[in-house]
């Protein structure tokens, strides 16, 4: 039988749950900062190897690693880069995350014109076909969340798909309630919903995330493992649960072996599997992902299709566009 990489690597991939800001290399900002005059921390090579400092707050490191990109058009390089290196390894579509907050030097309107142009130039020149949500933080207010999506109603262009939260729930608390009229808001203007729920929160978040933000997906979803009738709906509803297994194993899960990555896929569950924050994680490859976790919970290789066509289903964009990728993956299995 093939080797599993091989397999991997020939698989067309789609991927949900990647963040914009941990997709740039060392040298893509080094030459960033050189037109700034200003120089990296460290060198590029060496960007990512976080001091426990760093990354005792991650966030902050995130936002300095932001400030590099000077211009719009540099953010558009940024994202025109991302595409062409998913679609290096056979990410044949992906929804990035991006959260304007660690984007002060920008506009929201900048920031959606220069995604979308770099994305579509990464498209024409044989990268992957990326989307993009624009994420609210947990600690922002209502009001604020409401004005990013009228901004986003405004401003609207093919490759925005829709609205997202991010940030650390442990800190912030329950903020269903404080979010929910952006979220209702953005389905009834035809967004795509995502929520990041089960990490940084427990059942209770991923409650608060499907019934009063109604989430089309989850990010993470995993800590809904904790209640088993909990992980009994999501299966019955199908709410996609896009999971990190190597961002999880890293942050979340101190011993491996309470990942609940082989649980959820016995009860069913719509799992997606995604990188979250690649460069954060050594460069990590979305097929290193995906070899990872078949590894980890003794995917067959069935199962890790069907992660992928699951993602296709999940996924915030048209008919036609689901129907050429679940083309692909026929393909892929006709050989
Ligand atoms: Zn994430």
């Amino acid at each position: 039988m093939e080797d599993l990489t091989a397999f991997l690597t020939r698989l067309p991939k789609v991927e949900l749950h990647v963040h914009l800001e941990s997709t740039m290399p060392g040298e893509l900002l080094e030459r960033f900062a050189a037109r700034q005059g200003k120089r990296l921390p460290r060198p590029a090579d060496r960007l990512y190897d976080c001091s426990a400092e760093d990354l005792s707050d991650f966030l902050a490191f995130l936002d300095r690693i932001c400030a590099y990109v000077g211009t719009p058009q540099e953010l558009a390089e940024a994202a025109e880069y991302a595409a062409l290196a998913a679609g290096e390894e056979n990410i044949l579509y992906s929804e990035m995350i991006l959260n304007p907050t660690h984007w002060p030097q920008f506009t929201v309107p900048e920031i959606i014109a220069a995604v979308t142009e770099g994305f579509d130039r990464g498209r024409a020149a044989g990268g992957a076909d990326c989307r993009f949500t624009l994420s609210l933080s947990r600690t922002q207010t209502g009001e604020e969340a409401l004005a990013l999506e009228r901004t986003m109603e405004m401003h609207r262009t093919p490759r925005l798909a829709g609205l997202s939260v991010d940030g650390n729930e442990a800190l912030s608390g329950r903020t269903g309630e404080r979010f929910r009229p952006a979220f209702l808001a953005a389905k009834a203007a035809g967004f795509g919903c995502t929520v990041h729920a089960g990490e940084s929160s427990g059942p209770e978040g991923v409650r608060d995330a499907v019934d009063l933000l109604k989430a089309d997906r989850l990010d993470h979803g995993v800590r809904a493992a904790e209640d088993p009738n909990l992980v009994e709906r999501l299966a019955r509803e199908r709410v996609p649960l896009n999971i990190c297994l190597t961002s999880n194993l890293t942050l979340l899960y101190r011993r491996p072996e309470d990942h609940p990555l082989r649980r959820l896929l016995a009860a069913g569950a719509a799992v997606t599997l995604n990188r979250d924050d690649p460069t954060f994680l050594g460069g990590l490859t979305l097929t290193e992902e995906l070899r990872r976790a078949a590894e980890f919970a003794s995917m067959t290789r069935q199962e890790l299709i069907r992660c992928q066509e699951n993602a296709v289903d999940a996924a915030f964009c048209g008919a036609e566009t689901k129907a050429a990728l679940r083309e692909a993956l026929a393909e892929f299995q006709r050989g």
